[in-house]
């Protein structure tokens, strides 16, 4: 099912990948950072991501992008090992699908299914680089 994605998304990219658009706005909840998953006809003005005066716009948005297959650390040369740690060391925070604009393309769900989705509102990519978090342990523990 995984090998042979083309043309597939990245869910947690930067702002500067190719194709890179916002689908989620990190919200803070009682339990902890969680994405609010955006409308299609959402539009994020560029002006507001160059105005956040300092805060690195994945602390505040999700950004989708092209997948940049072999030139990132998290694929193996047939999919994304990242997704695979994350589904093994979070648990679910949802127990439906996020209405997720993403979906049709994301190489996450292309290849870890909907147990994915049930887990992807906790992932915050700036937190993903974090020193300390959980989700740092996903991506860097070995595949
Ligand atoms: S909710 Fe599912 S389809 Fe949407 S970005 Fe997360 S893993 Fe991908």
């Amino acid at each position: 099912m995984a090998s042979g994605i083309e043309g597939a998304s990245c869910p947690s990219a930067q702002p500067d990948m190719d194709e890179a658009r916002v689908f989620g706005v990190v919200t803070e909840e009682r339990e902890g950072q969680r994405i609010a998953y955006l409308a299609p006809e959402t539009n994020v003005d560029p002006a507001l991501l160059a105005g956040l005066d300092g805060v690195a716009p994945t602390e505040v948005f999700r950004f989708s992008a092209k997948c940049e297959t072999s030139r990132c650390s998290h694929f193996d040369g047939a999919r994304c090992t990242l997704a695979e740690r994350i589904k093994r060391a979070l648990a679910p925070v949802v127990d439906r699908l996020p209405a997720c604009t993403v979906r049709a393309t994301c190489r996450w769900y292309l290849e870890q299914g909907g147990e994915i989705c049930l887990r992807c509102p906790q992932v915050v990519t700036l937190n993903v680089g974090s020193t300390d978090s959980v989700l740092r342990q996903a991506a860097t523990a070995p595949a």
